[in-house]
């Protein structure tokens, strides 16, 4: 397996695929892998001829407050878990390889990214929508894996490929958890034993949200006041936001409807984590 770090090594080896008739699989990530990125890499693995994956920290999603220079970065560790997942190539640029000092372009998409971690990150789904949209153009993939977990930046991912008439699929993957219903995340290598204790704040409101709703809960502001209730009752959580919203606009709604996507985001000390649910009626 190859780890590579330059746009124009990306290009040739692709286009060597290409050439041979293989399809490619890209796996965008930020690194610090776990069995989360592992299971994208699988559904990868199972859909493509090629899996490249992308380990990159891209500064453009993060805000002037938030963690891109402590984010963790281990592109060793990183490269030994792609290739025991029969990953083919790691792309692994530079800041400065991605976006040269004349950069000057932009993906912006529009109501999709007002709420939720749109609302409380501004700006970063515009460097989301940025740095994927390089990524798709750099690797040329048949398919590209986005986790669920990541709910909203899966539905505009979704829009951006349907509204710019780009050349691929996008497949959605399950949360994955850790024993305890923790959603794993980069970030969960923040949290001191009592924050780990305390992040199970955000699965639990997840699954006593979802519970009212599959029980027939229709009125959105009880299920967020359920939610609400039980990371409140913890001292090391702090509320970013706890939002039911329709599952298809991403817009608040007082009755819920066919498709209901709750999402929080909480702050566990000074460590922001997300978590969300989605239901969709007669699943
Ligand atoms: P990140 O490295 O955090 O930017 O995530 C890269 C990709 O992995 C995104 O599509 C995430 O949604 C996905 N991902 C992260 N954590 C999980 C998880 N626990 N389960 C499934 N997918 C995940």
């Amino acid at each position: 397996m190859q780890i590579i770090e330059t746009v124009a090594g990306v290009k040739e080896q692709v286009a060597a695929w290409k050439a041979a008739g293989l399809t490619i699989g890209l796996v965008p990530t930020m690194g610090a892998l776990h069995e989360g990125h592992e299971s994208l890499m699988e559904a990868a693995r199972a859909a493509c001829d090629k899996v490249v994956v992308s380990v990159f920290v891209n500064p453009l999603q993060f805000g002037p407050d938030e963690d891109y220079d402590a984010y963790p970065r281990d592109i060793a560790r990183d490269g030994a878990v792609c290739a025991a997942h029969g990953v083919d190539a790691v792309f692994h640029p530079t800041p400065e390889e991605m976006y040269g000092p004349a950069f000057n372009t932009y993906v912006v998409m529009e109501a999709l990214t007002d709420a939720l971690c749109g609302a409380s990150r501004p700006g970063h789904f515009r460097g989301v929508c940025t740095v994927v949209t390089k990524l798709f153009n750099i690797v040329q993939p048949d398919f590209a894996f986005f986790g669920q977990k990541d709910a909203q930046q899966l539905a505009i991912i979704k829009r951006m490929v349907a509204d710019l008439n780009m050349n691929l699929k996008v497949v959605g993957c399950p949360i994955v958890r850790e024993e305890d219903g923790l959603a794993k995340s980069s970030r969960n290598a923040y949290l001191s034993p009592d924050e780990r204790q305390a992040a199970l704040v955000l699965s639990r409101a997840v699954r006593a949200g979802e519970a009212a709703v599959r029980a027939g809960e229709r009125d959105a502001a009880a299920v967020k006041r359920q939610m609400s209730a039980i990371i409140e009752a913890d001292p090391l959580a702090r509320i970013d936001y706890v939002e039911v919203v329709d599952g298809a606009t991403m817009q608040p709604v007082n009755t819920l409807g066919r498709s209901v996507l709750a999402a929080l985001a909480v702050y566990i000390g000074s460590t922001r984590l997300i978590d969300n649910f989605i239901y969709e009626e007669g699943e």
